[in-house]
């Protein structure tokens, strides 16, 4: 069979298409489980994507490194879980909704209805997981798409209550009343691990006010505030103690510090203004009736901003919540869940934090009370959300103590392998500093939190399991449709006292979901095993997931590799191992690649407002699977990626390299009617036998490089191979594939086998394309069904001796560039000074440089000048160094061992000279760290005659590819008398352009015809 001939140049897009169907047609994914099941297992866990939009481009950075190695692993013949996760539920997806029907608040999601607000969020799971699923596909990756895991099914949620349960059972499960963060558009506090890295630059008001001081006409403690809105929540002022505070002549008390300009016509240590009771800004409001304003100590009181005197809001902040606690002020809650001014707060009520700005601007004013108004800009947390600015509000969460998990979890963490490995420091600091995981949020669509608090008895009952909630629900079990809101809602149950107890309204994180799935996909004690018995609650319908039977759990648990970028250190690498080091005291994973951010190929975040966004199904229509999937591998996974059209392009011509080399077999091949067989058809010459070495080396890499999940070393390996290839061996052996010489073609179509299983991988459709080019009858249908080429044995010597005359031809073409000489002229000599192996190959050298003669030892070409530093040695010297000088100028001196020089009899340090190399008259050469390669450039008569016809070759076989000649066609050359003098090379000429016959004529171009 010919080999199928390939295009000039891959269409990316239309062979990806191809391939995809035919993967499909020929059940390939399928043949190759088929083939694995029951071998060695690899067992990977899938992190979810939330289902609530389409793919951005750097989701498919992971996914491409997950397809990636799920693909070696299944190449060298690793049984495999395939299972694909979606999020399913929580905030992300709640906002989409809300945006999608135009509600904005939560009072307007209650008179939406609760059960109509869940079906829309199901809907949009349903949509986008789909979308999701027809992204990964097309970027190649190979998932059980039918049995994807839903966060959402009762089954997941189920894992979860029982995880809580179990955490109530040792005590860490408890109420916080807390001042948290809360964004009052959601209408939620969020956790810790929901602050990090959400901050925008705002601009605000920076007020300085006045806070006159009872008992002291004129005057007044002055305080800085950034939220007017918490003004009239205040109760005290905080000094600091051991600072030196000192009152102006305007009757205004400063740290004397922060006012370094003004008289103060008194002065007090903080500690003395201790005590002093104060007008607070708005004791007129209802809420600040019984409030005794007075100035507390404070310690850490800053001195680097504000007036040194800090005004206090128990119920607008976490510091000063903790003040409150030391010393018993009252606490004074300004606003509601949605950010408004209770009734308590007069003529407040009802408005948000914002609007009250300028009406509290205005009142100060008014009553003199305001020293300054402006406007500060500052980082400030936004929600991670929906980016409304966060307010502090005091909120009964419930947390999960971290306390006595703390140091398993850090002992867990010591057992993981993390690539790049300086991320599991990262983890650890983490772990450190993590602090209770506040795990409810006031939402609707989301983990319902399975607490059940007795007011009767004060007792607190958390349901493990749906059958627990059957047997103790006094009502409402029937209308249980599924684990959700509002339907849950409906269930009471009995207290152990006897009275009827309710859930609490609250939902879970969502990092609750995603934690649980190394035990909720995997059937951890489950006794039997369940077909499609994943597939409940809000999941059914939607997946045919099996729920596996504790043996399964056993069996795959714990994950022997998972990938997501470096933020799920504190979102999902931490709640899994969470969730897995209280319920089995290991790590759920075994090792990790995390990779960075995806920028713009400019550097820039990428921002669908900026316009620079481009979004996967874009990147996917544009650009290729392949190619972006090369792109993410390349990428050193611990530095941001700049991806974009341009990078994108880089790496297209960089494909086309190992495409031509593939077609070059191809044409070859098919003139010859060659046909590929086990042992090669005759002796391998050296070339040959380097190419095989080489092949061998690049299998041995790549390998390498795919064991420690390391995607960089398997492109620079595979470019490094490719340019070997086709800039060494093709090139060198052009001559031998003209003479259809079958043992060219053999060595040529190994190489080529062998280096395109290593990087299937990581383009696996080019991969599949080019394999139906290059494979044998004999051979499986897709690469991919191939075994892996396991690395030989190789002959180091042999591959560093090629190695080094490659560096040497590559000096040797840099010094000719330096020079202005182009390698279509002939030079006469070349010396190579620190080459050791590469003499073995100096016709090699001289053909590739085109240079009559090579000698290996001293480059006589280098000159020398060597001066006298003078300040140092105009001291050292004094009247001698006239005639030192004098004699480094005639260049009357030894070079010393270690760059010093002896001179009249007197050894100079290298310090004492300074020294220049250059080239000598007629020389040109370049240099690395041991080798030094030089070329005479003088020109001769019979050099220009040469140079004539190398130019007039290249200018021919130029005509016959833009006539489209085949490779194999004669023709016959007509040429200008001025080209008389060339024919002395005539035969030459013909055998480098296929010609039968050489005139010369009239023309004033040279001209060709097809004999
Ligand atoms: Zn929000
Ligand atoms: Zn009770």
């Amino acid at each position: 069979m010919p080999f199928q001939p390939l295009a000039q140049y891959p269409d990316h897009l239309a062979l990806e298409e191809e391939i995809l169907a035919w993967w499909d047609t020929e059940a390939i994914f399928g043949r190759l489980r088929a083939r694995n099941a029951g071998g060695p297992i690899f067992s990977f866990m899938d992190g979810p994507i939330t289902a609530n939009n389409p793919m951005g481009a750097h989701h498919c950075w992971g996914r491409t490194l997950k397809d990636v190695f799920q693909r070696y692993k299944a190449m060298r013949g690793f049984d495999q879980r395939y299972q694909n996760g979606f999020d399913c539920q929580g905030l992300w997806v709640e906002v989409g909704v809300e945006r999608s029907l135009g509600l904005n608040s939560k009072r307007e999601i209650e008179e939406y209805g609760l059960a109509e607000f869940a079906q829309r969020c199901k809907e949009r799971v349903a949509e986008y997981a789909e979308v999701i699923t027809e992204q990964d596909r097309r970027l190649g990756r190979w998932m059980d798409w039918d049995n994807d895991y839903y966060t959402f099914s009762d089954t997941n949620i189920e894992y979860i209550w029982r995880f809580l349960k179990e955490c109530h059972a040792r005590g860490w499960l408890y109420k916080g009343h807390r001042s948290v963060e809360w964004c009052p558009r959601c209408g939620t506090s969020l956790s810790q691990h929901e602050l990090i890295n959400s901050y925008a630059e705002l601009t605000h008001p920076s007020l300085y006010v006045r806070f006159p001081i009872k008992g002291r006409e004129d005057e007044s403690l002055v305080v800085w505030t950034t939220t007017p809105w918490t003004l009239p929540a205040n109760v005290a002022a905080a000094v600091k103690p051991d600072a030196e505070y000192g009152l102006t002549k305007e009757g205004d008390w400063w740290a004397v510090e922060r006012n370094p300009d003004a008289t103060f016509v008194r002065r007090a240590r903080g500690e003395e203004l201790v005590g002093l009771e104060y007008e607070g800004p708005f004791d007129s409001l209802p809420a600040q009736q019984d409030v005794v304003h007075r100035v507390i100590p404070w310690d850490d009181v800053t001195l680097s901003e504000g007036t040194g005197i800090v005004h206090i809001a128990p119920g607008c902040g976490a510091e000063d919540f903790e003040l409150s606690r030391v010393h018993e002020l009252p606490v004074l809650m300004p606003i509601n869940e949605a950010g408004r001014f209770y009734e308590e707060f007069g003529e407040f009520e009802g408005r948000s934090t914002e609007d009250v700005e300028k009406p509290i601007v205005v009142e100060l004013e008014r009553r003199g009370r305001l020293v300054e108004a402006g406007s500060i800009i500052h980082r400030y947390p936004i929600c991670w959300r929906c980016a409304t600015p966060l307010v502090f509000r005091i909120a009964d969460d419930w947390l999960i103590s971290a306390d006595e998990i703390r140091q398993q979890m850090l002992d867990a963490n010591a057992t993981v392998d993390w690539t790049p490995d300086f991320y599991s420091k990262r983890m650890d600091d983490w772990l450190r500093n993590m602090g209770d995981w506040n795990i409810s949020r006031r939402r609707y669509f989301g983990l319902p939190l399975p607490f059940y608090p007795c007011d009767a008895c004060g007792r607190l009952t958390v349901i493990g399991s749906v059958d627990e909630l059957r047997e103790r629900a006094t009502r409402g079990f029937d209308q249980l449709q599924e684990l959700h809101r509002p339907w849950v809602d409906e269930v009471p149950i009995s207290c152990e006292c006897g009275a009827e107890i309710r859930r609490v309204q609250e939902v879970g994180d969502a990092w609750l979901d995603a934690g649980i799935v190394p035990f909720s996909t995997l059937g951890w004690q489950n006794p039997e095993w369940k077909e499609h018995g994943y597939a409940t609650g809000a999941a059914a319908g939607l997946t045919g997931a099996d729920l596996p039977d504790h043996a399964y759990w056993e069996k795959w648990y714990p994950a022997h590799w998972v990938s997501e970028m470096r933020e799920q250190i504190r979102l999902w690498f931490y709640s899994q191992s969470f969730m897995s080091v209280t319920l089995t005291g290991q790590s759920p994973y075994m090792s990790v690649l995390t990779y960075e951010k995806l920028l713009d190929e400019h550097g820039r975040e990428m921002h669908r407002s900026w316009g620079n966004s481009i979004d996967a199904a874009e990147a996917l229509q544009n650009i290729g699977a392949d190619v972006i999937r090369f792109m993410f591998c390349e990428q050193v996974p611990s530095q941001n990626l700049k991806f974009g059209y341009g990078p994108a392009g880089e790496i297209k011509r960089r494909l086309l390299t190992f495409w031509t080399s593939v077609k070059f077999f191809v044409d070859y091949a098919n003139i010859q009617g060659f046909t590929p067989g086990g042992e090669a058809p005759g002796e391998l010459q050296p070339l040959d036998r380097w190419l095989f070495e080489r092949t061998e080396q690049l299998v041995a890499e790549m390998t390498d490089a795919y064991e420690r999940f390391w995607t960089p070393s398997l492109v620079r390996s595979f470019d490094s191979f490719v340019d070997d290839l086709s800039n060494w061996y093709i090139r060198r052996s052009r001559r031998r594939f003209w003479n259809s010489d079958e043992v060219a073609l053999w060595a040529l179509r190994h190489a080529l086998v062998r280096s395109l299983q290593t990087i299937a991988p990581v383009m696996p459709f080019l991969a599949d394309y080019l394999w139906r080019s290059l494979r044998a009858d004999d051979a499986a249908v897709s690469i991919f069904l191939e075994p892996w080429p396991e690395a030989r044995e190789r002959d180091e010597e042999l591959l560093a001796e090629v190695a080094e005359v490659r560096r040497v031809v590559e000096l040797g073409r840099q010094a000719r560039g330096d020079a202005g000489l182009k390698l279509r002229q002939p030079l006469r000599r070349l010396v190579v000074q620190g080459a050791g192996s590469a003499q073995r190959h100096v016709e090699e050298i001289a053909e590739e440089l085109r240079v009559k003669e090579v000698e290996f030892g001293v480059v006589e070409a280098i000159e020398v000048r060597v001066k006298p530093n003078l300040p140092l040695l105009g001291p050292k010297l004094g009247k001698e160094l006239g005639s030192i000088r004098a004699a480094l100028e005639a260049g009357d001196f030894d070079q010393l061992e270690g760059g010093g020089v002896r001179v009249n009899g007197c050894e100079l340090t290298p310090e004492e000279v300074l020294v220049e190399r250059s080239a000598r008259e007629g020389w040109a050469l370049a240099a690395d760290d041991s080798l030094t390669v030089a070329v005479t450039t003088e020109l001769d008569d019979e050099l220009r005659l040469e140079g004539r016809v190398l130019d007039l070759i290249h200018q021919l076989n130029t005509m016959r590819k833009e006539a489209g000649l085949a490779l194999t066609d004669r023709i016959r050359v007509t040429l200008p008398e001025s080209h008389a003098d060339l024919l002395r090379h005539e035969s030459w000429i013909k055998e480098e352009v296929l010609a039968t016959e050489i005139r010369t004529d009239g023309v004033a171009e040279p001209e060709i015809a097809k004999v």
